[in-house]
Parts: C-alpha cells; structure tokens; sequence
C-alpha cells in the first residue's frame, strides 16, 4: 500500500485531501497543529485503519517512521485575516516548514508537491495569470507574509529538485471553497454565507468592482491528485477561470440563500488587495486533461448546506 503524509490534513483543502487519498487505497498519515485547522474535519476519518494522525508543528523537526512515498505539504494560514493575525507562523511554515518536510522528502526518497499560491502573482498586471508571470509582490505589504513565504517555498523546492534530485511538484491554487472553510476565516464566500444566513449585511470591501475566480474543492482536488502523479516539476495554476466581481458573489449569494433581511454592507478595502485575478489553465488542460467541472451555481449550493448545519450546531 502507498503511503502518503499530509500536513495540514486538519484543514479546508488538507482534510479533502485526505478523504481523496483514502478513496484511491493509500494509507494516509495526517500532521497539523491545528493552528486554523479543526479535528472535526477529520473526524470521520480516526477509525479508519488506514489513516494515522500527529499533532505536530511543521516547523520544528518533523520525523516520521516508516516508508513514505508522497508528502502534501498544504499546513499554513490562508486567508488574509488568519495571515494578519499570524504572520510569524504564516512565514515561518512556508519557510521553515518546507524546508523540514524537503529534509523528510529527501531522507525517504519520497515525492513532495507544496502548496502555493495565486498570492504569488500579487497584484497582477498580466490577466489572466499564466506560470511564466513573475507577479508583482509588496514584500513589506500586509499580505508579504503569505505571498513572500509561499515564494520563498516555491524557491526552496526548486532549489532541491535542481540540486538534490528531489522529485516535486509545485500547485499554485487560486481561489477554492466548499465545504469546511471556516465560517471565521475572513474570506468573502464563507463571510458573505454566514452574513445572509443570518440576515446581516454583506460585507463588500470597496465598491465590490475586484474579481477573484472561484474553484469548488472538489475540481481542485481533483486537479492536484492528477498533478501529483504526473511527471511535471515546475509550477501549474489550478482553479477556476469563471472570473466575477465581489459585488456578484455578494449578490447570488443573497439570492441563493433568499432571506429577506440580508442587504450590502460597504466597508473599506484592504491594502493591497488585489483588483483582479483569473488562472490560466491552458497548462493543466494540456499536462493533466483536467479542467474544472462543477459550475459555481452548483458548487455554492453544497457549500451553503455546510453552513446552515454548522450555524444551527
Ligand atoms: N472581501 C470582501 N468582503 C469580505 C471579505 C473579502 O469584499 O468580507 C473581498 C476582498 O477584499 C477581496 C475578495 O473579497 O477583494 C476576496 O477576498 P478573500 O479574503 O476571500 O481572498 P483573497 O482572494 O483576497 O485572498
């Protein structure tokens, strides 16, 4: 049986992971310290024989016995609150942290894919983003803690494919939702379902005219298994090119979830937020025949039965 390490197996992407990997028969061993990730998301997982888990901070030395043939290194903060609030760790677990599980990689001969980041193109000035795009960062920025770390990783990883031979694989995920986002987590799509569930205003930062492109964490998933496997090492985009305004999630959502109360709730846009970002996917299209395959009108429908369990918990 292969065996695959996943850290940040506790959270929103992590714990989909983990379901996935056990679908497929391997044996899944799950880090995290559930910094921002919760037990519950794996939960159902604990009787499964196959799955094991430590609570373990990715960035102090991470020692695993046994065979390992793949590590998914998805442990970080991820959204611009939780990064905000955390920026040592933020930088710390895309620094330290890879490089520890580059370490384990290395000691096992095991292949590594890392997590980046649509972050790593900043505010773009090349739409939509492809690979080649080198980004236009803030480093000193209140999002440079996420999107410098996540750099810096993407640089590591090279660096010890180039030099050591280590077999990686580098993902860059645009924006994703779904299920087990966190209600709290900041970001527009769970803020602005808990918002009109709950009849309060939506809150919309700046006049709403930014876009983001949402993939729905099954397409994503889907995406990175397959990039895992293949035989490709430099960075691919992996999400949804269906590009929109804020102000337009802000309203289906309001449309979607039908109460009457919720309305649009102006507040100030954030430093460097960027205006626009859509991937290009022509490279997994071509590499992975994937492309995503749930339409948002779908995608948001499960996600908002997540949240109306979780707010009547
Ligand atoms: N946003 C918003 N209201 C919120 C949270 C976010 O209008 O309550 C905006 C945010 O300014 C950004 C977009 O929605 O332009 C997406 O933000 P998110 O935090 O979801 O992720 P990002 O793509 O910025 O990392």
């Amino acid at each position: 049986m292969k065996r695959v390490l996943i850290t940040g197996a506790a959270g929103f992407i992590g714990s989909h992971l983990c379901d996935r990997f056990l679908k497929e028969g391997y044996h899944v061993t799950g880090m995290d310290n559930l910094l921002t990730g919760a037990l519950k998301n794996i939960e159902h997982l604990f009787p499964d024989a196959r799955f094991d888990f430590y609570h373990h901070d990715v960035t102090k030395y991470v020692h695993v016995p046994g065979d390992l043939d793949y590590i998914l290194h998805f442990a970080s903060p991820a959204s611009p609150i939780d990064y905000l609030k955390m920026p040592i760790q933020t930088l710390k677990v895309g620094s330290l942290g890879t490089h520890n599980l580059l370490g384990l990689a290395k000691s096992k001969a095991s292949r590594i894919l890392i997590a980046s980041t649509s972050e790593v193109y900043g505010d773009p000035l090349i739409h939509p983003q492809k690979e080649d795009y080198w980004g236009n960062v803030n480093p000193i920025g209140p999002r440079g803690v996420y999107d410098e770390s996540k750099r810096f990783m993407e640089a590591i990883t090279m660096a010890y494919h180039r030099y050591h031979g280590l077999e990686a694989r580098i993902v860059r995920i645009f924006n994703t939702y779904g299920p087990r986002m966190r209600i709290e987590d900041g970001r527009a799509l769970p803020a602005f379902m808990a918002q009109a569930l709950r009849g309060e205003g939506l809150t919309v930062y700046g006049d709403g005219s930014q876009t983001r492109s949402f993939c729905y964490v099954d397409d994503l998933v889907e995406g990175i298994y397959r990039l895992l496997l293949s035989d490709y090492s430099l960075p691919v985009n992996i999400g949804n090119p269906d590009e929109i305004t804020i102000m337009q999630l802000a309203k289906e959502i309001i449309q979607l979830v039908g109460n009457p109360k919720a309305f649009i709730d102006y507040r100030e846009l954030p430093e460097d937020d960027p205006k626009v970002r859509q991937p290009d996917i022509t490279l997994a299209r071509r590499l992975l025949g994937w492309e995503p395959k749930v339409v948002r009108s779908e995608g948001l429908v499960h996600t908002l039965e997540y949240f109306r369990k979780e707010l009547n918990k």
